[in-house]
């Protein structure tokens, strides 16, 4: 059995691992137009400090673990076409031309950035990050200027913008309205804000207008308002790569995202496609949602990678939001559904804050209208992640709130610890 997959960010990685787990015959070959080794997109924004990026490979997927595990990464290489009739696709890389016949394919192209669309964004200067390779170049151009402007707060916006401060940068943010405003509630949005360092310049409420720049970069225009700048990097999302979805005839969602069952499956039964190139059944809802996160990308491959080799098990919440990351020595986790997305599907929500001064951690509960977790947020100097975990479990399990809350004060915790640890306290 000849399984290809295109792509070598979380999806194309982890559904070639997961395939290989599954089937010890198959030929398993990954097509990437990657040059660099490291799927490790999600941590990107760490080459623009790093001068070797193999240093940021995750072992499992290094491409010497993976020929380990007989599969066959082609890198520098790209699909230029293909022919969902004869099983087929044309690539071109450094070892020249040629077809690849596949009786099972995984999309996982991930997504193009999505850039504003307006004046200036061509100017040398501008930049935005699509792989490894992208984020090592800008970071060599980038060691020769001094003023840089991130457009964006979402997790990727943040990650860069602590990278560009190490590195002694001064470092404008520009943030629509409120930091990570689709992920975070509004209080836990300031509570980041203040968290943040004073050396990082955050512009809030502002658009860009324009870039500004005679033959390279000078600015940005900002609410008629210029911000002198050596470079603009522009970090406002993804939208899904479908180009070879298209020519393959599978079938495309309302929100531009290639369609799946809960096996990853398109609408092609040879076809399979995970990761940010997709839109996902939403599990609150079941209505299309694109959720172009890493973590979301290598559980979908997991399971794409399984049932491609005939494998029958389904893995579920292969839709659920869960991201972490520490920024700024602050751990930030999302769960699930902020009352922004889930009003974006239609449902109201109710929101619950705890605030454990005590442990400088705040937490925000999301509900649905009968009270059932539906996600969360924490914001913590350390021990985001575990806490991040207890929320998940409690929206897996589909808990309602009052009969399992989250935090006991911190002199219940202590009795509780203390009391299964020294029996009990009179
Ligand atoms: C700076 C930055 C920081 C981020 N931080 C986080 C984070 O902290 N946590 C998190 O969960 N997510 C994070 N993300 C998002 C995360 O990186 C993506 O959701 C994830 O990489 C998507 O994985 P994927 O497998 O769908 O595709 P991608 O990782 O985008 O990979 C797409 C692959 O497809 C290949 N490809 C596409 N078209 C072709 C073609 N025609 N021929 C050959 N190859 C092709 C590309 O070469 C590439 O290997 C971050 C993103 C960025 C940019």
């Amino acid at each position: 059995m000849k399984i290809v997959i295109v792509g070598y960010g979380p999806g194309g990685a982890s559904a070639a691992v997961a395939a290989r787990m599954f089937n010890s015959e198959a030929d398993i070959k990954i097509v990437t137009e990657e040059t660099l080794e490291s799927h490790r997109k999600p941590g990107a924004s760490l080459a623009l400090e790093v001068p070797d990026t193999s240093d940021l490979a995750i072992n499992d997927w290094s491409w010497s673990e993976l020929a380990k595990k007989r599969i066959e990464v082609l890198s520098g290489t790209s699909v230029i076409k293909g022919n969902a009739k004869s099983n087929s696709l044309q690539i071109t890389g450094v070892k020249g031309s040629s077809t690849l016949n596949y009786d099972r394919l995984i999309l996982a192209t991930g997504g193009i950035p999505d850039v504003p669309d307006i004046p200036g964004v061509e100017l040398p200067g501008v930049f935005t990050i699509k792989d490894m390779a992208d984020t090592s170049r800008i970071g060599k151009q980038l060691s020769g200027m001094n003023t840089i402007i991130i457009v964006g707060a979402g997790f990727s916006g943040l990650e860069t913008a602590e990278r560009l401060i190490s590195l002694g940068k001064d470092t404008h943010l520009i943030v629509r309205s409120r930091l990570m405003r689709r992920q975070l509630e509004e209080p836990m949005s300031a509570e980041l804000l203040l968290r943040l360092p004073r050396s990082l310049h955050v512009h809030t409420g502002v658009s860009p207008t324009s870039v500004s720049g005679n033959g390279k970069v000078d600015g940005l225009m900002l609410n008629g308002k210029k911000l002198e700048a050596d470079a603009v990097l522009f970090m406002t999302g993804v939208k899904p790569n479908v180009e070879l979805a298209k020519q393959l005839d599978v079938r495309i969602g309302p929100l531009g995202g290639i369609i799946i069952d809960k096996q990853m499956k398109t609408s092609n039964d040879n076809i399979y496609a995970v990761g940010d190139c997709v839109e996902v059944n939403d599990s609150l809802t079941n209505k299309p949602l694109l959720l172009p996160v890493g973590s979301v990308a290598a559980r979908a491959g997991r399971q794409a990678g399984v049932a491609a080799v005939g494998g029958k098990k389904i893995y579920e919440d292969t839709s659920k939001r869960l991201q972490y990351d520490r920024i700024f020595g602050t751990d930030i986790v999302c769960i699930g559904h902020s009352s922004t997305t889930a009003l974006n599907m239609g449902v109201k929500t109710s929101v619950q804050y705890i605030h454990d001064d005590a442990e400088f951690t705040k937490v925000a509960l999301v509900t649905d209208h009968k009270g059932q977790l539906i996600g969360g947020q924490v914001i913590a100097p350390r021990m985001g992640a575990r806490l991040g975990y207890e929320i998940l479990e409690r929206v897996e399990s589909g808990a309602i709130l009052q009969d399992k809350p989250l935090l006991k004060p911190r002199h219940e915790r202590l009795r509780d610890y203390l009391e299964t640890t020294y029996g009990p306290i009179r």
